[in-house]
């Protein structure tokens, strides 16, 4: 096969909406169980080329649908996800199922209790088909991290999926889930969508429990859907936003509508449109051609639904990186002490002494990024650098976020590119950790900020590569968010 030939392999099929599918289950004439087991026939089909599924966890998805069908055939009110077949990222833990967060250090852990968001998911009638790929321990951005092998992308195999959930975008994009959970740290959500042609949804900081998440970055963790189309988004998020007392960091704001929300036009009548705010700061230097010109056609459709388009200044953009990866390795070194063979997963058999047992496991369970990441997050922290690196790191986070609160004053949501790039190839940044790093530059901000973002498909490139756009709102304002991206998805760029 030439190389052409084979970057043509292709494995787009997105699912049914959710609503339709929730209309056949209720009517009785599709059954969840039929419709489960379609999706476990499709998943041992294509995951092996994918390999978007870490595990699969058929006896509870089964038992599920089975109580499902049953309320439908006696006729009982069915809750807003009866029967929706979704995966669940592997760093969400699942009661009796491997959760392995991509990593070999916890091969075999089998956690006792569920995660909130997948409790929230199951209580809403939703079906968990089983773990997707990602990113050990989510840090990433390319899926190539894990310790599982890559995920391909089902737009192009020869391609990234976007990381580090990238076996939660690339499962939508290929059908093997109609809709997944994924978590975004610095933009594992919004870039592997935007990667795969879907939406993805980076909610509030607190919007959504982390009970349950493998922590990475606990002051930036987030926990959100990706799903085909923004409503089936805004419906998840609904489902999975809320207080939990098991977190003390989720918000005890109200959760509005989500979905109903996103039905709203950019310009009600008698109202002035939403406000765009567009920064030229993610539109400089390293952002490809292609990309600019899909998001520039991307704000003119939403001028002509109705919004008002300005100019935005956002300057300290050019320190996030710097200062995401001081904060997000200086948490991930204290996060990830806790494995250290004894209470979890892989413990390295031949130690004579505890402190060997200690070094050995971690030295062959962790994965060289991870590695590279405790040292840098170890070192940012220790007594002679701590106010050089993490302290000023928290300093700049703070400007940037008063940065982002200034322009809310302005504006009701900014839209930017999600990724600078479409998807690359694999392989073609691993040897260069800070060209990785790179890649996250428009997504960064918004975790270290706290505030919420959309990435929703936008177009693609002339050589079919899918274009994301990015659409940012204030704290708890996901709602501004979720409607112009409904626009964006209904101008069909
Ligand atoms: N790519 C970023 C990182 O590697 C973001 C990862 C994430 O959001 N989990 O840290």
């Amino acid at each position: 096969m030439s190389s052409e030939a084979k970057s043509a392999e292709n494995y787009v099929e997105m699912p049914k909406n959710l609503a339709e599918l929730r209309a056949g289950i209720v009517a009785g004439t599709t059954k969840a169980a039929d419709l489960a087991s379609s999706y476990y026939e499709r998943i041992e089909k294509i995951n092996p080329r994918l390999n978007v599924y870490l595990s699969l966890t058929r006896e509870r998805a089964l038992a599920q649908a089975a109580r499902v069908d049953e309320m439908a055939a006696k006729g009982d009110p069915l809750p807003p996800l009866a029967g929706i077949p979704m995966g669940i990222k592997d760093v969400l833990v699942m009661q009796g199922s491997p959760s392995t967060a991509g990593s070999k250090i916890l091969e075999g852990y089998c956690p006792p209790y569920d995660a909130t968001p997948v409790s929230k998911l199951e209580a809403a009638g939703a079906v968990l088909l089983g773990k997707l790929n990602c990113d050990e321990f989510a840090m990433g951005s390319s899926n190539e991290n894990s310790a599982y092998g890559p995920v391909r992308n089902p737009v192009d195999t020869e391609r990234v999926p976007g990381g580090s959930s990238g076996g939660s975008a690339a499962a939508v994009a290929a059908n093997l889930a109609v809709a997944t959970l994924g978590s975004d740290t610095g933009g594992s959500i919004r870039q592997p969508a935007s990667f795969c042609g879907v939406v993805g949804v980076l909610p509030t900081y607190g919007r959504v429990s982390r009970y349950g998440l493998i922590a990475y970055a606990s002051s930036l963790d987030r926990v959100g859907p990706l799903a085909a189309n923004v409503r089936d988004a805004a419906t998840l998020l609904g489902v999975i936003a809320g207080h939990d007392p098991k977190d003390a960091t989720s918000s005890t704001a109200p959760v509005p509508d989500y979905a109903a929300e996103s039905d709203k036009p950019l310009k009600e009548p008698g109202k002035a449109g939403l406000r765009i705010g567009v920064p030229a700061e993610y539109f400089a230097e390293g952002l490809d051609a292609e990309v600019r010109a899909k998001i520039e056609a991307g704000i003119h459709a939403l001028q002509a639904a109705g919004c008002t388009v300005k100019p935005v200044s956002l300057p300290h953009t050019r320190y996030a990186i710097p200062t995401y990866y001081l904060v997000a390795t200086a948490e991930a070194s204290a996060n990830l002490a806790r494995f250290d063979g004894v209470r979890y997963g892989y413990r390295s058999p031949a130690s004579e002494t505890l402190s060997d047992m200690y070094r050995h496991s971690r030295d062959e369970g962790f994965g060289a990024e991870v590695k590279r990441r405790i040292l840098l997050g170890t070192y940012a922290l220790s007594a002679g650098y701590y106010d050089a690196y993490y302290l000023k790191a928290q300093q700049v986070r703070r400007l940037l976020a008063e940065e982002f609160l200034r322009a809310f004053a302005e504006v009701d949501a900014i839209v930017t590119p999600t990724s600078p790039v479409p998807p690359f190839k694999l392989g073609e940044k691993t040897g260069d950790p800070l060209a990785m790093y790179l890649a996250d530059i428009y997504t960064v901000t918004a975790n270290l900020a706290g505030i919420c973002g959309v990435s929703v498909p936008c177009g693609a490139t002339k050589a079919g590569l899918p274009v994301g756009m990015q659409i940012l709102a204030a704290h708890l304002n996901e709602a501004a968010a979720f409607r112009v991206a409904r626009a964006v998805e209904a101008a069909g760029l």
